[in-house]
């Protein structure tokens, strides 16, 4: 299988407050849940970079990992013994730091597409503001873990959905970045923060576990645009997606906007 590649825009808004509670209730379960938790593994490739300093001095190194793995299979498959959904048979996940263009990207090995690499490059890592580092940092790793671990419609689904999904689970993470917001525009599968709200969206609107529908059936299914939408919410996603506007155009309030940059 050809390595897919999902580089990252740089970019939240922490998920609406009136889920904290119900949040920090699955946080808590999410503790007790035992999941697998495949090898992983670190490569730094110049220890004498800039960014791996910065790396090695934001993070807890033993933990964090760990703690964002559990957490992103947490969102996609709520728990170990969950009977609707699946975790993927994800066998090693490798984060090489070093230096390259871009932010970070997510392949699957050469030789065996269970066995995942998580290249983050050093030089963006450096160029973070420094009192963002750590969280920026945690942020990209559960995006990129998200592809570690979704699934993609026998590979049919729009990469701005599985972009989507990735950002979703980091804003439920309360790991979004502060210039993320939420906006409709001409595409719902725009990608990134923009998919990102709109499966929250629609995670509040059907109910929680909505996503984790979505991922399962993308499991289940090669994914055909106007069929998955159809049998998982009962209504096609251009529907969903109009609806979406029209409630953060009545509801401005609440639609993310901060600092006064877009509203007041
Ligand atoms: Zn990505």
């Amino acid at each position: 299988m050809s390595p897919a590649v999902h580089p990252i825009a740089p970019g939240g808004v922490p998920a609406a407050a009136e889920e904290e509670e119900e949040e920090q209730e699955e946080d808590a379960k999410d503790k007790e849940a035992d999941f697998k938790i495949p090898k992983l593994r670190l490569e730094i490739r110049d220890l004498a970079h800039p960014g791996s300093v910065i790396f090695l001095r934001s993070v807890d190194i033993a933990d964090v990992l760990p703690s964002a793995t559990r957490r992103v299979l947490h969102h996609l498959y709520r728990s170990p013994s969950c009977p609707t959904t699946t975790v993927p048979p994800t066998r090693s996940v490798t984060l090489i730091l070093r230096d390259m263009d871009g932010v970070a990207y997510t392949t699957g090995s050469d030789l065996d597409n269970d066995h995942k690499e998580i290249h983050l490059s050093t030089r963006y890592i450096a160029s973070v503001r420094p009192d963002r580092q750590g969280t920026e940092i945690t942020g990209v790793l559960v995006h990129e873990l998200v592809h570690c671990f979704q699934y993609n419609g026998q590979g049919r689904a729009p990469s701005g959905l599985i972009e989507g999904v990735a950002d979703w689970v980091r804003l439920r993470s309360r790991l979004s970045p502060p210039h993320w917001k939420r906006q409709a525009g001409e595409r719902w599968d725009a990608g990134y923060q923009t998919t990102a709200y709109f499966l929250d969206y629609l995670e509040v609107r059907f109910g929680r576990g909505t996503v984790r529908r979505l991922n399962e059936y993308l499991r289940t299914h090669r994914y055909v645009h106007e069929e998955m939408w159809e049998a998982v919410l009962g209504r096609g996603v251009e529907d969903l997606w109009s609806e979406y506007a029209d409630w953060l155009a009545r509801d401005p309030h609440d639609n993310g906007l901060q600092d006064g940059q877009d509203g007041n």
